[in-house]
């Protein structure tokens, strides 16, 4: 417990408000028709940063000007992975914030801005813990690495290139520091955006009979929507923490291509359903009842064609048991750092973690500062207090986890 005690002394709050302001000030909107709108000077900002403290540091090339940037203490040994993502959601309209969004501002306890919370301070809280094992002139009895990755707000392009290189094969555990107001977070909701088209025959609106309309089709296709969310919902295991599978239409459209005019009948149909999942259904249950709607919706209108396609690769829920190491080094840190036992939660949408775990099969708990709710609104924000105890707790969490 000394050594750990020597870590905690390095971390000192002031230093932790001010990385993450750092951080908060460098905007990393990703625009794909803006050359300077995407991760690379945040990736640079942290790169030199672990450089300076004296880290091993590699950068991977996610994307064009998306680098991944991974940081580590220690050559042998169990890997430990604090992750956190670099790109933030736009700020929308400047005008709503009462704080500008890249400004960083302080006010009541917090740091306001765009990506505050989501996840710029659990960024900063991991990369102090990381440095404090090396400031404390200790080596940590494993290997502790950060990983700052591009891209987890669209397909998590980031993580993908990471668990493919060598250095990500090697995580064994990793602590994915989201929002989620430091509570242990074991499970995850996954999720499936199924793109459903619809194809008819394009006709005069006069003449419908001349045609096969794709647009009658998604009024059956919306009523089957609650049966399909009852069907997930009862293969799916009752989860303490999630909110049960959802089946929700998110974008519909028609005609798929070419110019809308009120007297034509298009060609074709487009509905986008997001549908998220709890443990206990697998990736051939949830096809099967996409499709199984699909052909229901193709009976009832003869002429049309129903097909389906996920949109990126499916993110399956996710699950670690309360026992797994990383869990209770974890409980152990919340009781240290705190003073107060755990509380544990679930992830309402999925993260880097969801990849992770399916890719390299290694334990998630996802923890990490700010309130769940707030990420992606206009005034983000995140308290300083649950700031200050993040980075405390990924300290004697690493410590404990990789200890053994
Ligand atoms: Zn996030």
């Amino acid at each position: 417990m000394k050594a750990i005690q020597k870590v905690l002394e390095q971390i000192r709050d002031e230093e932790l408000v001010a990385l993450t302001r750092d951080l908060v000030r460098i905007p990393s909107v990703y625009r794909p028709d803006d050359p300077a709108a995407n991760e690379s000077r945040v990736a640079s900002f942290i790169e030199a940063w672990f450089r300076r403290e004296g880290f091993r540091v590699e950068v991977q090339r996610a994307a064009p000007a998306r680098p991944n940037v991974i940081a580590w203490l220690g050559e042998a040994g169990p890997t430990l992975l604090l992750e956190g993502h670099t790109d933030v959601v736009t700020e929308g309209d400047p005008a709503e914030w009462s704080h500008p969004p890249f400004a960083a501002d302080l006010a009541d306890g917090r740091i306001y801005g765009r990506g505050a919370a989501d996840m710029k301070g659990g960024l900063a809280a991991a990369m102090l813990a990381a440095a404090a094992f090396k400031r404390a002139g200790l080596t940590p009895p494993g290997r502790l690495m950060v990983g700052a990755l591009a891209d987890e707000e669209g397909a998590m392009l980031g993580v993908r290139q990471f668990c493919g290189t060598p250095i990500g094969r090697q995580v064994g555990a990793a602590i994915i520091c989201e929002p989620e107001q430091n509570e242990l977070c074991l499970e995850q909701r996954g999720v499936v955006w199924a793109r459903v088209r619809i194809r008819g025959r394009m006709a005069h609106g006069a003449m419908p009979e001349a045609g096969v309309n794709p647009i009658w089709p998604i009024g059956t296709l919306l009523r089957e929507v609650p049966a399909l969310q009852r069907r997930l919902r009862r293969s799916a295991k009752r989860s303490r923490y999630l909110h049960p599978p959802t089946v929700t239409p998110t974008v519909l459209q028609a005609p798929i291509r070419g110019v809308p005019q009120a007297n034509v009948i298009p060609a074709g149909s487009e509905l986008i359903l997001d549908v998220r999942l709890t443990p206990g259904i697998d990736g051939d249950g949830v096809h099967q009842e996409i499709e199984r709607l699909c052909r229901r919706v193709e009976a009832a209108h003869p002429g049309i064609k129903v097909e389906w396609e996920p949109l990126g690769a499916l993110r399956l829920p996710t699950k670690v048991a309360r026992e797994e190491p990383l869990v209770r080094a974890l409980a152990f840190a919340v009781k240290q750092v705190t003073g107060r036992a755990p509380r544990y939660g679930g992830v309402p949408g999925s993260t880097d973690g969801t990849i992770l775990l399916t890719e390299l099969g290694i334990p998630i708990v996802t923890c990490g500062p700010g309130n769940r709710l707030i990420p992606h609104q206009v005034d983000e924000y995140v308290e300083i207090r649950e700031l200050a105890d993040a980075a405390r707790i990924y300290a004697v969490a690493a410590w404990k986890f990789l200890e053994g």
